[in-house]
C-alpha cells in the first residue's frame, strides 16, 4: 500500500492562498503516495475541482458530533463533508482535545458519524510532554486507541495519526526510536483489535518538515505523515511527499 501524506492546514488561508496551494503541490505532485489536504472547511468547495483532476483527496479538520443536520448552530456534519467531495475526516487532533475540551468519548462518536457516511476518519492519538516525562506515554496512547475507535473500524475506514503532543509545532521531532516503539505498539493494537488491519495506516505527526521526512517515513510501521506548518507551502509539502518514495 501506498504511504499517505495528509496536510493539516488548520485555521491558515484564504481564498486565494488556497487555490495556489493546490495548483503547486498538483504541478509537482509524483505519484508515490496518497495526498490529502484539509483546509478549513469554508475553502473546501473552492478547491474540491482543482484537487479531484490532480488526483488529491480533500479531508475535513473536523466534523460535528451530531447526525447529518438539524439545529446545532455552527456546526458541519459528516454527511455535509461528503457532500462537496472530503474522503477523509481528521479527528480527536490534539489542538481540539486542548482547545475545544474533546474526549476520547467525543471523537469515537464523531469517528461513528464518519463511518455511517462512508467516510475513513483519521483519528489522532498521542501523550503530553507531562506523560512522557513520567513514562506514561504507552498507557496513555493504548487508552486513546480503545476509548476513540469505535466498533465500526475496520481497514476500510480507520487511519491511526501518531502525534506526540509536544512534537506539534514546536520543532521537536520525535527520535526514530520513539516513533518505532509507538508505532509498533499501535500496530500490534490494530492488528489484534480490527479486520483487514493491513489496510489501516498508521501516520506519524509532529513537525514534519521535508529535512526529516524521508527517515521518519523509513520508520517500521510508519505508512505516511500527517504535516501541519510544512503542509503550508507546496515546495515543501512536495518534497515531503517526495520523502514517502
Ligand atoms: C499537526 O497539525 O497535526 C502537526 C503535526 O503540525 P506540525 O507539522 O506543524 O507539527
Amino acid at each position: 500500500m501506498k504511504k499517505l501524506i495528509v496536510g493539516n492546514w488548520k485555521m491558515n488561508g484564504s481564498t486565494e492562498m488556497a487555490s495556489q496551494l493546490v495548483s503547486g503541490i498538483a504541478a509537482g505532485k509524483i505519484d508515490n503516495a496518497d495526498v490529502c489536504v484539509c483546509p478549513p472547511y469554508v475553502f473546501l468547495c473552492g478547491i474540491a475541482a482543482a484537487a479531484k483532476q490532480a488526483g488529491i483527496a480533500i479531508g475535513a479538520q473536523d466534523c460535528a458530533y451530531y447526525p447529518k443536520s438539524g439545529a446545532y448552530t455552527g456546526d458541519i456534519s459528516a454527511s455535509m463533508v461528503k457532500d462537496i467531495g472530503c474522503r477523509y475526516v481528521i479527528l480527536g487532533h490534539s489542538e481540539r482535545r486542548q482547545y475545544h475540551a474533546e474526549s476520547n468519548e467525543v471523537v469515537k462518536n464523531k469517528a461513528l458519524r464518519v463511518h455511517e457516511e462512508g467516510l475513513i476518519a483519521v483519528i489522532c492519538v498521542g501523550e503530553t510532554d507531562a506523560e512522557r516525562e513520567a513514562g506514561e506515554h504507552i498507557s496513555v496512547v493504548i487508552m486513546q486507541l480503545m476509548e476513540s475507535i469505535p466498533e465500526t473500524a475496520s481497514g476500510a475506514n480507520l487511519v491511526i495519526a501518531y502525534e506526540p503532543v509536544w512534537a506539534i509545532g514546536t520543532g521537536k521531532t520525535a527520535t526514530e526510536e520513539d516513533v518505532a516503539e509507538m508505532h509498533g505498539i499501535i500496530r500490534r493494537f490494530v492488528n489484534e483489535k480490527l479486520d483487514n488491519p493491513e489496510q489501516v495506516r498508521i501516520l506519524y505527526g509532529g513537525s514534519v518538515k521535508p529535512e526529516n521526512a524521508a527517515s521518519l517515513l523509513a520508520v517500521p510501521h510508519v505508512d505516511g505523515a500527517l504535516v501541519g506548518g510544512a503542509s503550508l507551502k507546496a515546495d515543501q509539502f512536495l518534497a515531503i511527499i517526495a520523502g514517502a518514495a
